[in-house]
């Protein structure tokens, strides 16, 4: 039976050639477009992990979790200034004023800075701050968002649809390629299932790191913080994300020093084991390297209009 609106994973070549590893055989069957983002590079042998605060909420907090990001090894900084919530009376982020103390937090440190941009009136002012630009869970499927940052010039952290299939992920993936932006990061954050709720926030979908790597080229990060929402659950989750193959990590990150989270303070973990995570991340790198000697990826040719850097 045939029916209307379904796509497998076999039509990702035609529904989306500009993300599709089989559509672009200069990738070969297991290289990775490296994307840049002020000098931290996605792809490569490196996993990349990002921490910090859920919601920037005030200088003292961001600034102060900046440092301690920084101290613990990570490579970049988020924070949301923009936080999409469930109750429109809940905190909705500090907005421009986040925007401010997230670039403060940059000047400070020199991590680079990732931040949710929601309304695709708003992504030429988050752009000016951030180096890249996330795109979350609940916006996955607003095409008009996609598009607008595919022209913002800025790499995009793509976040899975907390109900969104593979195939559904990818397409949303093409709507900022066809804007001419191939600097597309995709981000695994949890899926709901039945269980989602009971003894975690959703289910961390691990299986879909090698799945999503086999069909798009796309560097594939984790966020072990929403997928669990449970903090004692993020180091191993973690692990296990780097495990199956992630390209790197975001992660929530809080200190009570600085007041109960606004948001998510369930899932945050301290910075000690932020360093924890990143020794990790590391020793794998080391030894992945030793495994895979130097794999020479010299001889592959990136489309030449798109300028990529392939690991
Ligand atoms: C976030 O990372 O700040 C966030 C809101 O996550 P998600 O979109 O995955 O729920
Ligand atoms: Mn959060």
């Amino acid at each position: 039976m045939r029916i209307a609106g379904q796509v497998s994973i076999d039509d990702i070549p035609k529904v989306c050639p500009l993300v599709s590893r089989a559509a672009n055989p200069q990738y070969g069957e297991r290289g990775t477009r490296v994307v840049v983002v002020a000098g931290v590079r996605f792809g490569g042998e490196r996993p990349v992990v990002i921490g910090g605060p859920c919601a920037v909420e005030s200088h003292g907090q961001t600034v102060g979790l900046a440092h301690a990001v920084k101290r613990a090894g990570a490579d970049m900084l988020r924070g949301g200034a923009y936080k999409p919530r469930t109750s429109p009376h809940d905190f909705q982020g500090s907005g421009l004023e986040g925007l401010c103390i997230l670039s403060v937090a940059r000047q400070e440190t020199g991590l680079p800075i990732v931040t949710e941009v929601m309304d695709p009136r708003m992504v030429g002012e988050v752009a000016r701050v951030a180096d890249m630009l996330q795109v979350g869970s609940r916006n996955m499927h607003n095409y008009a968002l996609l598009a607008e940052v595919g022209r913002a010039g800025k790499p995009i952290l793509l976040k899975r649809g907390m109900s969104a299939s593979l195939c559904e992920w990818l397409g949303a993936a093409e709507y900022i390629a066809k804007q001419g932006n191939l600097d597309i990061v995709l981000c695994e954050r949890g899926i709901r299932g039945f269980p989602s709720g009971e003894y975690s926030r959703y289910v961390l979908d691990l299986n879909v790191i090698p799945a999503a790597k086999m069909l798009t080229f796309l560097p594939v990060v984790v966020d072990p913080s929403h997928a669990t929402g449970v903090s004692a659950m993020v180091e191993p989750a973690s692990r296990a994300a780097l495990e199956m193959g992630s390209h790197g990590l975001l992660i929530e990150v809080a200190d009570l020093v600085f007041g109960e989270p606004k948001c998510d303070g369930l899932q945050a973990i301290d910075s000690a084991t932020l360093g924890r995570i990143v020794s990790f991340a590391r020793e794998k790198q080391a030894v992945s390297s030793q495994e895979s000697g130097v794999r020479s990826t010299e001889g592959i040719q990136p489309t030449p209009a798109l300028n990529a850097t392939v690991a």
